[in-house]
């Protein structure tokens, strides 16, 4: 989609710090982190919510979460970490095409 800022970095019109990347998702820093380690999952498909699955962008969103756990040694996150999806406004849903929240590098607490 033209104006979303995720299909922007995904098409590489937009900066991000990219720390992974495949013919199914970018990964990159989200640049107002709530951890010391807080990295953005974005899929290549633009959609918005997780209530928009099908079963082609369920077995995407389960590559994702099976390559996030793959590679989180290399992203400093081998002692554990935190996905987080926030679907809509009311969750703080920001950016208006599915992402995963990827938060470690600390003790994290429960709020
Ligand atoms: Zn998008």
């Amino acid at each position: 989609m033209e104006n979303c800022i995720f299909c922007r970095i995904v098409a590489g019109e937009l900066p991000a710090a990219k720390v992974y990347e495949d013919e199914d998702m970018v990964v990159f820093k989200d640049i107002q982190p709530i951890a010391k380690i807080h990295l953005l999952a974005v899929p290549k498909e633009h959609f918005k919510y997780l209530s928009e699955l099908n079963a082609e962008r369920t077995a995407l969103v389960g590559r994702m979460l099976e390559k996030i756990a793959a590679n989180a040694p290399a992203f400093g996150l081998a002692d554990g970490y935190r996905l987080v999806i926030n679907q809509g406004d009311s969750a703080g849903q920001t950016v208006p095409h599915l992402h995963i929240h990827i938060l470690g590098g600390q003790k994290l607490g429960w709020e």
